[in-house]
């Protein structure tokens, strides 16, 4: 039976070290980090997600500004906006929550905030950074990853690592600091052939695409360490009946409540296989907002 790697307690513990370092800013007479969240229309996810971020602040002592824009905000009020934060100096991160509306240009909008207060991580000089190995903001859900791997004693050097997704937002980050740390990384896509197999070589299995359940517990190398990034809702009680054959739990709840949250990996089957697996929810959906509170702080330290 795998070891849980327990995303939830990791987050607290990260979080808890970024009250401490607001505390001793404040200590030294400094002004608390503040994190400007920029949100365009009123997508529920979305509003969901904000509410987090917002209530991470308040619990670790970050201020949070939020900045409602109506959903028919065009590309310049946004960027004016943005440039408008990037020239407060109370201002330490700049967030805009993606998705954005149809019709804005998101990444012209991500490429406007100042890279040192883009604390998502996704401005190119930082991307570029990450890249170089220098210092610079790294994307949230990868740096707290990697946060959670040390703190649990995963190795990484040496380790034959395949990350599953190539987004600009978990995968290619997620490979380039395994990378740094010495791992030898195989990145993955819809076009890769034989999947399964190429699963089966890994010793670390970061799963990062949005397919619910595409990982079987056949795809898994004994004693792997497996890391879901994936968070899906399922709805299709036929979908749930297939992925969810060792969950009898989650095939309950989806059958009961019409719907349920899960990872990319089939998380009852890959129990019986795997070394250590980060559960879904409650493994990499907290760690992302611990990250984002420790890049903000360390904005606040540039
Ligand atoms: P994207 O949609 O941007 O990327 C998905 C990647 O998966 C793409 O590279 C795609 O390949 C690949 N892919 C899709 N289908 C398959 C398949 N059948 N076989 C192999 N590869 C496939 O997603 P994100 O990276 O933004 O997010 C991935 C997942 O992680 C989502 O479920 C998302 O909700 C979740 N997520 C969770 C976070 C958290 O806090 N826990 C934070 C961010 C994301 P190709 O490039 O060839 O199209």
């Amino acid at each position: 039976m795998a070891t849980i790697l327990d995303g939830k307690a990791h987050a607290e513990q990260m979080l808890a070290e970024v009250r401490a370092g607001v505390e001793a800013r404040l200590a030294q007479g400094l002004r608390a980090p503040c994190l400007a969240v920029v949100l365009v229309g009123e997508d529920p996810a979305s509003q969901v997600y904000v509410r987090g971020k917002v209530k991470a602040c308040a619990d670790t002592g970050i201020r949070s500004l939020e900045h409602k824009l109506p959903v028919d905000t065009d590309q310049a009020r946004l960027e004016a906006l943005i440039e408008q934060l990037n020239s407060d100096a109370g201002v330490d991160g700049i967030l805009v929550q993606l998705p954005l509306p149809k019709g804005l240009d998101a990444k012209a909008a991500l490429h406007r905030i100042a890279p040192a207060k883009d604390v998502d991580g996704f401005h190119p000089v930082n991307q570029g950074l990450l890249l170089e190995g220098l210092p610079g903001h790294r994307p949230c859900t990868p740096s707290a990853v990697m946060h959670m791997l040390k703190a649990y004693g995963v190795p990484l050097k040496g380790t034959r690592a395949v990350v599953l997704g190539r987004s600009e937002i978990v995968g290619k980050p997620m490979a380039l600091l395994l990378l740094e740390e010495h791992a030898t990384v195989t990145i993955a896509h819809s076009r890769t052939v034989d999947l399964p197999g190429l699963c089966r070589e890994a010793d670390l299995l970061v799963a990062a695409v949005g397919r619910p359940g595409l990982v079987e517990g056949s795809w898994i190398k004994p004693g792997a360490v497996v890391v879901d990034v994936g968070i899906n809702r399922v709805e299709d009680v036929a979908l749930g009946e297939r992925i969810f054959a060792a969950e009898p739990r989650k095939l309950e709840t989806l059958k009961t409540k019409g719907g349920v949250l899960c990872g990319d990996v089939r998380y009852g089957e890959a129990l019986e296989v795997a070394g250590a697996i980060t559960p879904v929810p409650g493994g990499v959906g907290p760690l992302t907002i611990a990250g984002l509170m420790q890049n903000t702080l360390r904005a606040s330290q540039l």
